[in-house]
């Protein structure tokens, strides 16, 4: 049985999709993968920035779009990065 290993997009780490959980998807240019602890951080940090509303899937794209961005620039991608996301959806697209 051959296992395939997902490279998080945030943090670098592999993970197991099917063992483990995480999301992957085909957003934008590149594929970006997020390993199941960097994806409860980034909802969970999405969601207090949106006051306790709760994510939307728009969002979701948004921040998958901009992370996508910014490694095509070769930027690191830390937390400050989602939260710029979130800043720019709240105060770009409405
Ligand atoms: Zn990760």
């Amino acid at each position: 049985m051959k296992e395939q290993k997902e490279i998080c997009s945030i943090c670098e780490g592999d993970f197991d999709l099917d063992g483990e959980g995480g999301i992957v998807g085909d957003l934008g240019v590149l594929p970006v993968a997020f390993c199941p602890f960097c994806l409860s951080g980034v909802t969970d940090l999405a969601e207090q920035l949106m006051e306790g509303e709760e994510m939307d899937i728009e969002l979701a794209r948004y921040i998958a779009s901009y992370v996508n961005e910014e490694l095509e620039r070769n930027n690191s991608i830390d937390r400050n990065t989602i939260m710029y996301a979130v800043d720019a959806f709240n105060g770009g697209a409405r």
